[in-house]
């Protein structure tokens, strides 16, 4: 990734109230560059305005870009209908969106639509209609003082010596009747009617509160941090430190300077909806929550949230990467925990990086971003190493807590029985940490019973119609699903293919298949899977991850899920099922991934007081993956996986850029993948590889073709790209995704 400089871009000057007082507008539509527009008489607009202008019959919210340019004739220009009484979106702002666009090769107004996401928001919220009760008011003659009705007056007794008014849900909730009920009392002139403003978020977090006392090494790491957001300006650094070395107490404290010098702060963690024991550690720290930004907020909350932060009432944001895009006044530090994350990948409509894009976004404003993590990406620990970026190391777990023992375990000669997946050793280890009194967790990274069922007759394979995969047993749900489309069906009672009944049998195991073993092995421990299919929303998680802290369960079988940071004191053994899963398929990064990933799992074990014990099961004990987890060689494993891709100048050495081609017609998607095969840019330094098929050469029913560019780390691939698709014809019914700097080679 390149960084942006804070000065592309056209410089946004000029009377924009000038001879022809119009406005560049840009909507949040694919469209090419902003459309201008008239300002009306009596209207003043100035950069970054929000306003709402006609788009041929429709009216379209938009955001003033700059002076008119000249894109529409005098006689066809339209006027600005109005401005949204909102602060506008910030000279950053909009070159943050600009710099996105341009990296991404992604239309300008499509990032904007991200930028512009809860249109709700721009209007000022309404107030709630709460009541009173009214002193002295009678029923009128026939009114019936029903019980319900007799509740709800009950409720509001203390409005008479000055409590505060109730919302007609609020009583109709706490008296347990219905809404009906409040307005019949209002109707017959018992209570008093009034208008509520809006609530604000609460009371903001307390940057003043004093966090824990920090350990010397500690202390030196948040020195350094708050003397970067104290004096400001733009630096990146990695705070590199092994799980549970207290990385979240030191970025805290960064957090607390931004918010003592009135400034916001950004934390970006990888997936929101898990990091409920994040958000609990943060109220216990400042006193208040932080503002949530993701998926799953409600729109009334998006809307009052987004509001909040643009009119700067929001000190603290934390989110998914969709939370870069807020229209934060004035931001003071950005921390991005696990930045290694693959989740910060995303993957459809704009295809962008959050990770980097937060390193250009800080870059922009002038600000200090943190990158957090225990297992850097490859392209971080080189920009470290080279002193591109800060680094800052926590070399040590705190308070003591020993970093777990990591064994490997050789499923060549420690085989498990047949259809059954533990090994011996494995079970050997589990049973004594059950009569230990100790918690263990086993991890396999795949959701359902099995991933594969086929005929044992015919060696039929269950194949999803749409995707280019195996369709995954969910045996809870008794299902056979697509994890690609979700397309579901039942299984079959007899082989679709050779119509052989009773033949179609599980291969291989997921995470309810090993539930069952466990199962099998020790039926009064109390055990539970937590993968996202069988946790429903952040609520149950949060109730799945307060039960295994709080030792309501012995054996947790869980996916990715459960890797990610959380903190669990009895958790003594860390069994992964299969260590050499993500090594199959072997993409650039599945080493690398496959490295971070059971590092993490294995930072689970062994956080409190009890040393813990991590056993890997693996075919290929001699992987170097495998090697240096073992020896705790995490820069080792680091330095050979550096040489392989600087030997073979891919990333960080080299740069990709990937083309997607995709369609519904086969025979057109080739056609198209082809010609832009012969007209791909070829050079010295710059190749092109393909079209071949994607893995996934069919998803959701449509056929895929990739082709791949590869250039030296110093070329601007963009421009390269933007010429290559201009010589090629592309048919409206084929899509071409263009993904620079490709996480996923699906
Ligand atoms: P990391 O983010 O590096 O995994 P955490 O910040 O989660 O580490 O710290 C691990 C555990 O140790 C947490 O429970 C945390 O509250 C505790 N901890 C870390 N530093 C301190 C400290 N200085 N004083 C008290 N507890 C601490
Ligand atoms: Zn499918």
């Amino acid at each position: 990734m390149r960084e942006p400089s804070a000065s592309s871009g056209p410089a946004l000057q000029g009377d924009l109230l000038g001879a022809e007082a119009r406005v560049a507008v840009l909507l949040p539509l694919p469209l090419r560059e902003a459309y201008d527009y008239r300002v009306p008489d009596g209207m003043a607009l100035v950069p970054g305005d929000v306003v709402e202008v006609p788009l041929g019959p429709r009216r379209v919210i938009g955001v003033v870009w700059g002076p008119g340019a000249g894109t529409v004739e005098s006689g066809r220009l339209k006027a600005v209908v109005r401005r949204f009484d909102v602060p506008p979106m910030t000279e950053v702002g909009r070159r943050f969106i600009e710099w996105v666009a341009a990296y991404t090769m992604t239309l300008p107004g499509f990032v904007l639509r991200m930028a512009m996401s809860v249109p709700s928001a721009l209007e000022p919220p309404k107030p709630t209609l709460a009541y009173l009760r009214k002193a002295d008011a009678e029923p009128p003659p026939g009114f019936k003082m029903t019980d319900p009705r007799k509740r709800v007056l009950a409720l509001l007794d203390d409005t008479l010596a000055g409590g505060p008014p109730r919302t007609p849900g609020e009583l109709a909730e706490e008296a347990g009747c219905g809404v009906t009920v409040v307005r019949g009392l209002a109707e017959a002139g018992l209570l008093e009617p009034v208008l509520l403003e809006p609530t604000t978020l609460g009371r903001p977090p307390d940057w003043a509160r004093p966090g824990p006392s920090l350990s010397a090494n500690q202390e030196a790491a948040a020195e350094d941090l708050r003397a970067r957001v104290g004096t400001g300006g733009y630096s990146t650094v990695l705070l590199d430190g092994v799980t549970g070395s207290g990385k979240t107490e030191v970025y805290y404290e960064a957090i607390a300077t931004a918010l003592k010098q009135g400034k916001q702060a950004l934390v970006l963690l990888p997936e929101i909806a898990l990091s409920a024991q994040w958000l609990d550690r943060f109220a216990k720290r400042f006193g208040a929550p932080p503002a949530e930004w993701h998926s799953e907020l409600t729109g009334a909350q998006r809307r009052d949230t987004w509001r909040a932060i643009a009119k700067g009432e929001v000190p603290v944001v934390v989110g998914a990467r969709s939370a870069l895009f807020l229209p934060y006044p004035d931001l003071g530090v950005i921390v991005v925990d696990e930045e290694h994350d693959s989740a910060y990948k995303q993957e459809e409509g704009a295809i962008y990086h959050a990770r980097d894009m937060a390193v250009a976004r800080a870059h922009l404003g002038g600000l200090p971003i943190v990158l957090v993590s225990a297992t850097p990406s490859l392209e971080t620990k080189v920009n470290a190493d080279s002193h591109r970026y800060a680094r800052i190391e926590l070399p040590s777990r705190h308070g003591g807590a020993v970093l777990p023992d990591i064994d490997l375990i050789d499923l060549r000669r420690d085989r498990p029985p047949a259809r059954h997946w533990l090994a011996p050793s494995v079970r050997k280890a589990l049973t004594e940490t059950l009569a230990g009194g100790e918690q263990a967790m086993l991890f396999l990274n795949r959701r359902g019973y099995a991933p594969l069922t086929l005929c044992r007759a015919c060696g039929h394979r269950m194949q999803c119609p749409n995707c280019t995969a195996w369709l995954v047993e969910h045996r809870l749900a008794r299902k056979l699903q697509c994890h690609h489309c979700g397309l579901q069906q039942p299984l079959p009672p007899s082989c679709p293919s050779c119509g052989e009944e009773g033949t179609m049998a599980a291969c291989g195991p997921g995470v309810e298949r090993i539930a069952e073993e466990v199962a099998e092995l020790y039926p009064d421990a109390r055990a539970a899977i937590m993968a996202s299919d069988t946790l429903f929303g952040p609520r149950a998680i949060q109730e799945m991850v307060r039960k295994i802290g709080d030792h309501e369960l012995d054996i947790v079988i869980g996916t990715q899920v459960m890797a990610k940071g959380h903190h669990f004191p009895m958790l003594t053994l860390v069994g992964v099922v299969d260590a050499d899963l993500g090594l199959n398929g072997g993409d650039l990064r599945a080493a690398e991934r496959t490295y971070q990933l059971l590092h993490q799992v294995a930072g689970r074990a062994g956080r409190g007081e009890r040393p813990g014990r991590v056993m890997l099961q693996t075919f290929m004990p001699e992987h170097p993956v495998m090697q240096a987890l073992a020896a705790g060689d995490r820069d080792g494993f680091y330095q050979l996986e550096a040489e392989m891709r600087q030997e073979a100048g891919m990333p960080p050495f080299g740069r990709l850029a990937a083309l997607i081609v995709s369609g519904e017609d086969p025979t057109l998607v080739d056609r198209v993948a082809m010609a832009l095969g012969r007209a791909a840019p070829r050079g010295e330094t710059v190749h092109v590889l393909g079209p071949a098929p994607a893995p996934l050469a069919l998803l959701r029913g449509r056929h895929r073709r990739r082709l791949l560019l590869k250039a030296p780390r110093a070329t601007q691939v963009q421009p390269l790209i933007a010429d290559w698709l201009s010589r090629v014809e592309i048919p409206p019914s084929i899509r071409v995704q263009i993904d620079v700097d490709p996480y996923s080679f699906l």
